[in-house]
């Protein structure tokens, strides 16, 4: 078979296409490669040609240089493709099925899995619980910002899209199917938004605004997103959100003039560990930032969804103790006003069927308001470069020329 173009990490601030090897049902040594991964057989799986693969915040900590991912890491674990080859146990899904594929990869046979808590299957990852493809830490399974890709468990795994001719037409929001839509319902979901809520949402990053459309999907009254960057808050704008620029001060100061109290009944933070300080600290990282605004300005008894990421190990953070991942998180707050606190990988699985039937149904638009831009894979250094520097686009890369 012929090789595989992929997108892989090179070091702090640079990724390359490579020609790797094509994918096949039995785990191979590479780098990242959980050493009781190796030799692993996969006939559960299914070869995939991949249709659209976005890059995501969460493959920006890594290529920042802010995980300890190793060189040569093959990234991507937004996937979207048409079956091309099926192992030998597999029984449903066929070639020729155009399927979403969610970023975290689960066995089906765990306790968790069992239990829909799918981000934390106990079977994939030798390291601990929950696994994801080309992701540091994540059990080395090779990601699918390629050509071609090898995704396990795939009856168990895998949504299809019901009509293929449909799912064309759609498919640049059918790939937000593979995390960052469902990402955003479950920060919302967990934050308890319902019919009437008034929402803050911290980050205009594709998360965020994938929160925020959420929201609106959900039934809030209003919904706010926070950010710094200006063109990104635009776009918040562009699909109805009210915005808070944290660059001019805490988020809690500006809330009143917009929903006439400063608080709010559900938040999410949708920014992570590298969050920028507000106000005048903006210029600079303060890792707990989010999460302690987000207490502040919650209402007492509301909750916190937490899809924004937080990491073990942090090599490039400001001091020793957020090295090791520990934040200066004002709990007692949290506990006074008993909210509780939802955080960690979204379980795809649980969402992603009931978001692809309100796209199909023209229920939400949200490529749109992530402003879904695609690529070709030979240009995801751009894009990775881009989207580093604040583009308030979400960029999809095309492997094989297939979107308009
Ligand atoms: P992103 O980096 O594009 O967006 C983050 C945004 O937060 C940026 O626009 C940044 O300017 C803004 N920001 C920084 N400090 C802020 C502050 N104090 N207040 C408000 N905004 C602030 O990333 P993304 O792709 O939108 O992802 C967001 C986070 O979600 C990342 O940490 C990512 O790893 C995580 N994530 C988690 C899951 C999950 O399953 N839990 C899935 C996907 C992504
Ligand atoms: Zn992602
Ligand atoms: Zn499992």
């Amino acid at each position: 078979m012929a090789g595989n173009k992929a997108v892989s990490y090179v070091g702090p601030g640079k990724v390359e296409v490579d020609t790797i090897e094509y994918p096949g049902f039995v785990l191979k040594d590479g780098p990242g490669v959980n050493p009781a991964n190796v030799g692993r057989e996969t006939q559960h799986g299914v070869i995939l040609k991949n249709v659209a693969t976005n890059i995501c915040g969460s493959d920006q900590h890594m290529v920042r240089g802010r995980t300890t991912a190793p060189q040569g890491l093959v990234l991507g674990h937004e996937i979207t493709g048409e079956v091309i080859e099926t192992g030998r146990d597999v029984e449903f899904i066929k070639v020729g099925d155009l399927v979403s594929v969610p970023f975290n990869i689960a066995c089906g046979r765990c306790r968790n899995c069992k239990e829909g808590k799918t981000g934390i299957c106990l079977n994939v990852n030798p390291d601990r619980p929950g696994s994801a493809y080309g992701y540091v830490d994540m059990g080395g399974w090779v990601g699918g910002q390629a050509e071609y890709v090898m995704v396990p468990y795939a009856d168990w795994n895998l949504l299809k899209f019901p009509d293929r001719d449909q799912a064309m037409e759609k498919i640049l929001d059918l790939t937000m199917l593979s995390d960052i839509f469902p990402t955003g319902f479950h920060g919302c979901v967990t934050a308890g938004v319902t019919v009437g809520s008034t929402v803050y949402v911290a980050g205009a990053g594709p998360v965020g605004l994938a929160a925020a459309a959420s929201a609106q999907l959900l039934g809030a009254a209003v919904v706010i997103v926070g950010d710094l960057n200006a063109e990104r808050l635009a776009q918040a704008r562009s699909f109805g959100c009210e915005t808070i620029d944290v660059s001019q001060g805490d988020p809690k100061d500006q809330l009143a003039a917009i929903v006439g109290e400063p608080e709010v009944d559900c938040a999410v933070d949708a920014v992570g560990f590298e969050a920028r300080g507000h106000g005048r600290e903006s210029a600079t990282e303060h890792p707990a930032t989010v999460l302690n605004s987000l207490m502040d300005l919650t209402r007492a008894g509301g909750a916190l969804g937490i899809p924004g990421l937080y990491v073990t190990g942090d090599p490039g953070a400001g001091d020793e103790a957020a090295r090791h991942g520990s934040l200066s998180i004002r709990i007692g707050l949290g506990w006074a006003k008993s909210h509780s606190f939802t955080t960690g990988q979204c379980p795809v699985m649980k969402y992603h069927r009931k978001l692809m039937m309100a796209i199909l149904n023209d229920r939400v638009q949200i490529a749109k308001a992530v402003n879904a831009t695609p690529i070709s894979l030979g240009d995801a250094p751009r894009g990775y470069h881009e989207f580093d520097q604040g583009a308030a686009r979400k960029y999809v890369l095309d492997p094989h020329g297939l979107l308009n």
